[in-house]
């Protein structure tokens, strides 16, 4: 018998009555397609268009196997391939779609299946446009089942139909390509775990993963978007220069603080730009309005900065001619920047961390006190928790000071900032000296980034400056820079020095050169030279015992 020959209503035994419509002694159903399609939105709605797609090609693959098995038993097919053309004709007479093959290839012999055909009609595209709308993917689920089970059953090896082209997805017809398994290669495998009975826990499972995924891409999206809006929101103001990830996160965080009234403590090495910093909490403070007022508490003896900082009564002292009032009521309302804090003096930190307490300050020679209204940020180049070790800074306005800390990193650290500060202070500094703006040659870009810069942004600005002050034209070539940038001041120091000198006096001169640098700093030179405090000073020709208490 040959496919063509089939006829449907020839076939079909109907028995009104009864109840009962058969083929040959199979039961079978007339249903309105409308029923499916609302089936088919159910179970997409209940188990996501990847599960429904899952059990609606199974359900499609297993009737497709098995009206091939039953199709062998009920006639005669003068060949196999004859047997497979009966599912196509099947399909198409059981109203389901309009079966197109355009190239049929069946050779058991040498393993070959291969068929491209045209599906028109396809009633589960039209119900999948119908209840779910316009698809992505194709959509004839059940129908690739069928039609990859048929296959499989007739050809006695895996097959598999893949669409290639559907009109779910707005195509004019539905297009299929079925070849066997072996033939698809990797090309079929992400469509096999379709074909594939899951457990339902299984399929759970995997759309948890799924899930899981998903957010997790969601999670990172709504970070960079967070990030992106700081970063529109943090706003850099042109001479703070933060290309590098240290300095944008320190001022992230310093943007973040202006709006809470707290103390903030800054530290980091000398040169590094702790004022610009606290300045720039100040300025997007609600305190903006207010003054911002520094002082280098490390400048002054004890009761110039007293007086600097409380104020004073006339007469309280020798030179107190008239009373005046301090930068904590000079500063009411605004901000208090209080530079190099580890330098005050044990009664200046007592007064220090009673005008933070209490917010009530008294004026040297007053006996009543005065309330204040400012926000502090100290900072302080020294290890202040190393001070407190020593005695030399007082443990509970340590921690007053200490309720947030920002580190301001060292220029070396921060080696994407350097180029762009070189240019900024170049600028400002040929605008300074009403010149023509001035370049910088290639081989000074190298240099700059190659030194580790030890004064941080200020050596760079000192040394910018005087590259522009020195250079003739327009363009400042290396031999502009400080000889130290340029990798050549040892060797200088040696030459003019004119005779060998002992390598420990060498060695002296050396430490007392970066602890001039450092400006008398003590602590931040033994850092920079790597040694112990104590060894800094046996190095300097001092006995360890003499150390004075005024060590710095
Ligand atoms: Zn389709």
């Amino acid at each position: 018998m040959k496919a063509e020959e089939l006829k449907l209503l020839e076939l079909l035994d109907f028995q009104p009555e009864e109840g009962l419509i058969r083929f040959k002694d199979r039961r079978m159903l007339i249903f309105d397609a409308d029923a499916l399609g609302l089936l088919r939105k159910e179970l997409i709605e209940c188990l996501g268009p990847e599960g429904a797609r899952g059990v609606l090609t199974r359900f499609g693959y297993a009737n497709g196997y098995r009206d091939a098995l039953t199709s062998k038993e009920l006639f005669d097919w003068e060949n196999d391939r004859e047997w497979w053309f009966a599912g196509p004709a099947m399909h198409t007479m059981e109203g389901k779609l309009k079966a197109n093959p355009q190239k049929v290839i069946f050779d058991k012999e040498r393993g070959e299946f291969r068929v491209e055909a045209f599906w028109e009609r396809s009633y589960e595209a039209e119900q999948h446009l119908l209840h779910i709308g316009k698809s992505e993917i194709p959509v004839c689920w059940t129908l690739v089942g069928y039609a990859s089970g048929h296959a499989t059953a007739c050809f006695g090896e895996e097959v598999y139909f893949v669409e290639k082209r559907c009109v779910g997805m707005g195509d004019d017809r539905c297009e299929i390509i079925a070849q066997t398994a072996k033939a698809w290669g990797e090309e079929i495998k992400p469509h096999l775990r379709y074909f594939q009975s899951v457990k339902m826990q299984e399929e759970l499972s995997h759309l948890t993963q799924e899930l899981e995924k998903k957010k997790r891409e969601l999670a990172k999206q709504r970070r960079e978007l967070l990030r992106l809006r700081r970063e529109a929101y943090l706003d850099i103001p042109p001479d703070l220069v933060a290309k590098s990830p240290g300095m944008r996160k320190l001022l992230d965080t310093a943007a973040r603080l202006a709006g809470v009234d707290t103390t903030v403590l800054i530290t980091g090495e000398s040169g590094t730009g702790k004022e610009r910093v606290a300045r720039f909490i100040h300025e997007r403070s609600p305190r903006s309005k207010g003054s911002f007022v520094a002082l280098n508490c490390g400048a002054l003896p004890e009761q110039l900065l007293d007086s600097e900082l409380f104020g004073h009564r006339k007469g309280s002292f020798t030179g107190a001619t008239e009373d005046r009032k301090g930068l904590f009521e000079a500063a009411r309302g605004g901000t208090l920047f209080l530079d190099e804090v580890g330098e005050t003096s044990p009664a200046t930190q007592v007064k220090l961390l009673r005008a933070l307490q209490e917010r009530e300050i008294r004026p040297l020679g007053q006996d009543t006190t005065v309330k204040v209204n400012v926000r502090v940020i100290a900072a302080s180049n020294q290890d202040l928790s190393a001070l407190v070790k020593e005695k030399r800074f007082r443990t509970d306005l340590y921690y007053r000071l200490k309720v947030v800390v920002l580190e301001v990193p060292p220029l070396r650290d921060r080696r994407e900032d350097i180029l762009p500060l070189a240019r900024l202070f170049v600028e400002k500094f040929c605008a300074d000296l009403k010149r023509e703006f001035c370049t910088l040659d290639s081989e000074s870009l190298d240099l700059l980034l190659a030194y580790p810069w030890p004064g941080n942004v200020r050596e760079l600005e000192n040394a910018i400056e005087r590259a522009v002050v020195l250079t003739d034209d327009c363009r400042m070539t290396s031999v502009d820079l400080p000889p130290e940038v340029r990798g050549e001041a040892l060797s200088s120091d040696l030459l003019s020095v004119g005779k060998v000198l002992p390598l420990r006096e060498m060695e002296r001169r050396y430490i007392l050169s970066v602890l001039e640098r450092n400006q008398g700093n003590r602590a931040q030179t033994a850092r920079d030279l790597q040694i112990g405090y104590n060894t800094l000073w046996r190095k300097l020709g001092k006995p360890e015992g003499q150390e004075d208490s005024k060590n710095g």
